[in-house]
């Protein structure tokens, strides 16, 4: 778990808290965990503990992994010495620090945005990882997609809840490329896994792996898609479809 000065100043960056980042664990403290866990669909009780703690650091991980990724494309503006640092690809820890802070201020500049030592709605946005969003908020896909193809013979068709970030990454390509985007394997059980070939610890147990494809879009074009989103940990294709999975 991170400890306060590094969950206070996490939220900070994030603009949740608008507190020093001074280790006391007091009132306006709570209030900037509040508003996090509210944003995040967790229990909004002002308490750091261990869910408060995973979802912290996955938005912030994130975040480092979208500034790396937009860093990597502009080496030629780095030109000052002031900037140089900024080459430094971030270590995705999840925890933000001075050189995070550094990134996103310079992303900040180069994008137009006003840098107030805060990367809000509009910076994720620009980053393109706005807030995640559930199959409430989805625009085309439902849940039922992604059941486990076992039919019911060893599962209920969902031994874990399919990830948001996963839901995320599926939704921003379907808009991309304005065509049905088809689920061919979204959950797995054990059994189903292994039924497929699946690898050992494979995503697909945990709702962090999809495979799919758009009929529209060569399967190679929409891997080469997917790894260009930061929220994107691993994605293959050449077998009638195109996994994906997210961290
Ligand atoms: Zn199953
Ligand atoms: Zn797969």
């Amino acid at each position: 778990m991170l400890n306060t000065k590094q969950f206070q100043r996490n939220l900070k960056v994030l603009g949740y808290y608008r507190g020093f980042v001074d280790g006391l664990n007091g009132v306006v403290t709570k209030e900037g965990i509040k508003a996090f866990q509210g944003v995040y669909s967790l229990e909004a009780d002002g308490i750091y503990g261990p869910k408060t703690d995973a979802k912290l650091r996955e938005v912030a991980e994130t975040l480092q992994r979208a500034l790396n990724e937009y860093l990597k494309g502009k080496p030629e503006s780095l030109s000052s010495p002031r900037e140089k640092p900024l080459y430094e690809k971030l270590v995705i820890d999840g925890i933000i620090g001075n050189k995070t802070c550094g990134a996103i201020e310079f992303f900040q500049k180069y994008t137009g945005i006003t840098p107030v030592g805060v990367a809000g709605a509009a910076t994720l946005q620009a980053l393109g990882i706005g807030k995640l969003i559930s199959f409430k908020q989805s625009k085309y896909f439902k849940q039922d997609e992604f059941r486990c193809r076992c039919k019911g013979a060893f599962c209920k068709g969902f031994p874990e809840p399919v990830s948001e970030i996963l839901l995320t990454v599926l939704e921003r390509a379907r808009e991309h490329y304005s065509d049905r985007l088809i689920i061919t394997s979204g959950l797995r059980c054990e059994k189903q896994n292994r039924r497929d070939g699946g690898i050992l610890r494979s995503r697909h147990l945990i709702g962090r792996a999809a495979d799919c494809y758009i009929p529209s879009v060569a399967d190679k074009t929409l891997c080469q898609y997917f790894k260009k989103q930061p929220e994107v940990r691993y994605t293959y294709t050449g077998f009638g479809a195109v996994h994906v999975d997210v961290y």
